[in-house]
């Protein structure tokens, strides 16, 4: 088919290059040239793993093209709407701007027979919105919700074969015609056995904002047993374990550490407590507050913990800080708690290195005032303390004899549980975790607890 792309982030480029893998021709469409550019000229302009590759593989069998402007778009039979949705500045509400201007723009290229298919995540109404104005400017046209749910680190596996389609569509005539555009395009993940749902438009947009919802509340559950573990000395770790083993609960997402962060968790919640009060529902989601809350809470957990670790005072005490993405596998540094830590450390008079193996650039972008460092051996130099904020696979891998050879001191702290505990303290280390014990007597040389059988699922 011919689509097009609007919008060429994080989810638009690689939606854009996925499709045209599948076989479709495809234009991408971004009002940033540097970024159009970039893609033209075959470079990812972000760092998600297998992009540059098939990003190089499909351009250059001619069927993926970018450009930024919209009047490219004429000619597709498909639209894909994929631009951002930030969080409004000051406020919980999303700024739909960017919506509301490319809708507006793709409108004078629209053709009959056209269906434009809204994959943004977006306030509930939304869609429904749209489609009346769609109505009135191309009655020939239809509109479809199709929300996203691939992960950064994993989007090109997870756009190729999702684990399910939802598509938000009319009733009658027209939502069968969206339908059957959308079943053509997603042809061959749907004959091996994808999952598809449709759905009216009101609760297509919901699925997407529920689901990052439920995430983020298993997420901050975990961590609000974190910190009751603090204070009763028991392992948030092994209550993980003994809680995934129930079916009905399940181990993922129940990893306790510094919390979520990213472009989409922290303002998809906030959204949805703003539109469901502009709705009526006001106390539906008072509890995703305290989700909010719990997760911010981590943050200054973490300074907290760090100041103890280094012995009561940060200042001129140099903190090596191992990590700036919000999660490992991507560059993408929104809102990522890992440089709000390192960030508040700074403030308190620390001073911080950040390492990271992909994500300095954009890092330093956000926050000029930290030192970078994207060695990792130079990055621990000297430290008065490591504090591991994202769980990439080369900081997992450290070992406690590598890196006391480096540091000044033997301080460290394991914002994301990856860490095996009783090693480092058995090496020596002063080690801090969040929910798990602290043993003032933990570099007596004890072995680990019988209990610790085996490698915790994740
Ligand atoms: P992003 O900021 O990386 O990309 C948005 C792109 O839209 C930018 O390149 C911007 O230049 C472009 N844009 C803005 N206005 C435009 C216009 N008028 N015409 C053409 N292009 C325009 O954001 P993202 O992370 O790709 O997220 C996009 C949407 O997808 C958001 O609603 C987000 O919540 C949702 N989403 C993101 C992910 C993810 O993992 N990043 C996953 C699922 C859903």
């Amino acid at each position: 088919m011919r689509i097009s792309v609007i919008g060429c982030g994080y989810l638009g480029a690689v939606h854009a290059v996925c499709m045209a893998k599948l076989g479709h021709d495809v234009v991408g469409i971004d009002i940033d040239e540097r970024k159009i550019e970039a893609l033209h000229a075959g470079r990812a302009v972000f760092y998600e793993p297998g992009l540059p590759e098939l990003l190089r593989e499909v351009l250059g069998t001619g069927r993926l093209k970018f450009s930024s402007s919209m009047s490219d778009a004429k000619g597709a039979q498909l639209h894909f709407l994929c631009v951002g949705t930030p969080q409004q500045e000051g406020k919980y509400a999303t700024d739909m701007r960017y919506v509301d201007e490319a809708f507006a723009s793709l409108l004078d290229s629209l053709e009959p027979g056209n269906v434009v298919v809204g994959k943004s995540t977006v306030p509930v109404g939304t869609a429904a919105r749209l489609a009346d104005a769609l109505a009135e400017r191309s009655p020939d046209t239809v509109l479809a919700w199709n929300p996203e749910f691939l992960r950064e680190g994993f989007a090109v596996k997870d756009t190729l074969s999702p684990d399910r389609f939802i598509y938000g569509v009319p009733d009658g005539e027209p939502g069968a015609w969206a339908t059957a555009a959308l079943d053509e395009v997603y042809a061959s993940a749907l004959a091996l056995g994808t999952r598809r749902l449709i759905a009216d438009y009101a609760t297509a947009e919901l699925v997407k904002v529920a689901a990052n919802s439920f995430l983020a509340t298993k997420i901050s559950f975990i961590n609000a047993m974190a910190e009751v573990c603090d204070v009763a000395g028991a392992d948030v770790t092994v209550l993980a374990e003994a809680l995934g083993m129930d079916d009905r609960i399940g181990r993922r997402y129940l990893n306790a550490g510094i919390g979520f962060g990213g472009g989409c968790l922290p303002k998809d919640i906030r959204a949805f407590i703003a539109r469901a009060d502009e709705l009526g529902a006001h106390q539906a989601l008072t509890f995703l507050r305290e989700v909010d809350d719990i997760n911010v809470r981590r943050r200054v957990r973490v300074v907290e913990l760090t100041r103890t670790l280094v012995g009561g005072s940060l200042l001129g005490q140099r903190i090596t800080v191992l990590g700036a993405a919000f999660k490992p596998d991507s560059d993408d540094v929104r809102d990522s708690p890992a440089l709000s830590i390192a960030a508040q450390l700074h403030l308190n008079g620390a001073e911080v290195t950040v390492t990271d193996p992909r994500a300095t650039l954009a890092a330093q972008v956000r926050f000029p005032e930290l030192t970078y460092e994207p060695n990792l051996e130079t990055a621990m130099l000297r430290a008065d303390a490591l504090l591991l904020l994202t769980e990439w696979r080369e900081y997992q891998a450290l070992t406690p004899e590598f890196a006391a050879g480096l540091v000044r001191r033997r301080n460290i702290l394991d914002g994301r549980n990856v860490l095996d505990l009783h090693r480092w303290r058995l090496a020596g280390w002063n080690f801090r975790a969040i929910g798990r014990p602290y043993d003032s007597a933990s570099t007596d040389g004890r072995a680990a607890p019988k209990w610790v059988a085996g490698k915790p699922g994740k």
